[in-house]
Parts: structure tokens; C-alpha cells; sequence
């Protein structure tokens, strides 16, 4: 298997390339000492075919490499538009619509520069898929596990369904293509929406269960028919009340009558971000 991106390699060549027209060097990342702000991309205002990179020293690596992809995604899509970008995380679901726009298309050029669709595909078909797989996969690309297994969702064949909890209440959820053609979907209680009883997310004597309890699909997803099975995985991360579900439902038809799926809607359509209280509405 190939390494992870060099992202230097890629930082010096750029000016180099098409993409870096009319630049003449991107100067290697510096830490930034605002807490407010996880990475920036500024055009030096005395020569402007120069342009530097910060990030956030205090974040983890995972986290580092992935903001210098994001800024290096500002640089290749959106320099014209602007002198400088100030990106935070939360940017992405609550910036005005024409900064969510390019933070969401930088933060997708960090994905896919940092976890090539092509090469993921590749690794998780004809896998058996679990927590220690998803983690050694996130350390071969050296980004944080959250980020893979987000990208893991978008190229899954099966049924999945990624819930991340914040707090103990639904921050975003994600749902696998197959699993919006087969209308798999978590029941909805409250909101802001709060584990399911029965479900091991709702167990707060389990922390983490890397291996997956099998488990009746009807207990996370309602419409599911009462044979139906799915795997349930948690993640607690140790700081925080932070912990990610992933749920692996059994293979299921689309089903015929909602044609939704085939009206171009697109993945992102049905599975953006969602804040707090803003739980998608289908
Ligand atoms: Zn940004």
C-alpha cells in the first residue's frame, strides 16, 4: 500500500503546476497563535506572488495535516476570489452561505487529497469492517478517525449510518448511499435528538465496542423489516463527551417506491452536516 500524501512535496511543487499560476512559493506552514482560528491562507501583501499557510500548533497532527490540505484547497480554488481565508471548524455549518461554500469545498479538497475515493474503494471492498480496521486505515492516511470514517461512509457500498454525538445529543449524522436508496434511517425522538434505548449509544456503561454488537436493525431504524440485522460500533473519545456510532445494517433492495434517489438528488443533499436542532427533515 502506498504512503500517505507528503503534503510538503505537494506544497512546493504547486507553484509549479497549472495551479499555481502567477505564484512564485507558498512558504512552508507556520503555527498561528490564535485560538480562534484552526488555519489561514494570506497572500503577502509586499510581494504578491508569495502566499503562507498557518495552522492552529495546539491542534493534533491528524488535525494539522488536515488544515494545511484545507488551505492548499483555498489556494487552488478560491485565491482569486479573496487576499486571505480564516478558517475555524465550525465555519463549514455556521458561516454565512458563501463562506460555508468555499469551507465546505476546501474541507472536500482536503479529503480527497488526504484520502484518494479511488484508493479508499479499494481498501475497504471484500472487508470486514470494524473499528480496528477504520483506525489502521486513519493512521495509514494520517488523518483522525472521525475524518476517515466519514469518508469511509461516502464510499461504502453497504448500509451504514455514522452518527456523531456531542454531548450526548446527535451533532451530525451521515448516511452511506445504499442506505439512503433503501430509506434506512434512525427514528427520531427528540430534539436536539438524544440516544435510543437498547442501542449500546445509549449504554453509558460502554465505552467503546470496537467489534460491533449484532442486534435488531428495528431498534436504531424503525422501518426496517423485523428480520433485518445491523452491527452497532462505539467510539468514546477520552476527551470531552465526544462518541461516534457507526451502525452496519444488512444488505436490503432499494425500495421501488421511493424513487427519490434516482431524481439526481445527490449524496450531499440528503446527508449534510447538521447542527443542533436542525436534524434533517425527510
Ligand atoms: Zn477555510
Amino acid at each position: 500500500m502506498p504512503d500517505a500524501v507528503d503534503l510538503e512535496v505537494v506544497r512546493q511543487m504547486l507553484p509549479e503546476t497549472p495551479y499555481g499560476k502567477g505564484v512564485r512559493e507558498i512558504k512552508a506552514p507556520m503555527v498561528l497563535d490564535i485560538n480562534s482560528c484552526e488555519g489561514m491562507l494570506v497572500r503577502n501583501p509586499q510581494d504578491t506572488a508569495e502566499w503562507g499557510i498557518f495552522y492552529n500548533g495546539k491542534a493534533n497532527p491528524e488535525r494539522q495535516r488536515f488544515t494545511i490540505a484545507h488551505e492548499l484547497g483555498h489556494f487552488i480554488l478560491h485565491r482569486d476570489q479573496r487576499q486571505s481565508f480564516n478558517c475555524d471548524k465550525e465555519s463549514v455549518y455556521s458561516g454565512a452561505d458563501t463562506i460555508r461554500v468555499i469551507e465546505r469545498e476546501a474541507d472536500d479538497f482536503a479529503s480527497n487529497l488526504l484520502m484518494p475515493g479511488d484508493l479508499l474503494r479499494e481498501w475497504i471492498s471484500n472487508q470486514r469492517i470494524d473499528l480496528h480496521f477504520l483506525s489502521a486505515l486513519a493512521k495509514r492516511f494520517q488523518v483522525s478517525f472521525e475524518a476517515l470514517c466519514i469518508r469511509f461512509i461516502k464510499f461504502t457500498t453497504q448500509r451504514a449510518i455514522l452518527v456523531y454525538w456531542d454531548n450526548g445529543f446527535v451533532k451530525y449524522e451521515w448516511r452511506s448511499s445504499s442506505a439512503v436508496k433503501t430509506r434506512a434511517r434512525i427514528r427520531r425522538t427528540d430534539d436536539p435528538q438524544e440516544p435510543l434505548p437498547g442501542t449500546l449509544a445509549a449504554d453509558s456503561t460502554v465505552e467503546q465496542e470496537w467489534d460491533g454488537t449484532e442486534m435488531s436493525a428495528a431498534i436504531w431504524c424503525p422501518e426496517e423489516a423485523p428480520h433485518m440485522k445491523l452491527r452497532e460500533f462505539k467510539h468514546s473519545y477520552t476527551t470531552g463527551d465526544r462518541v461516534l456510532t457507526l451502525l452496519l445494517l444488512e444488505s436490503a433492495e432499494p425500495r421501488s417506491w421511493d424513487r427519490s434517489w434516482q431524481d439526481g438528488e445527490s449524496f450531499d443533499s440528503f446527508d449534510q452536516f447538521v447542527s443542533n436542532g436542525q436534524l434533517p427533515v425527510r
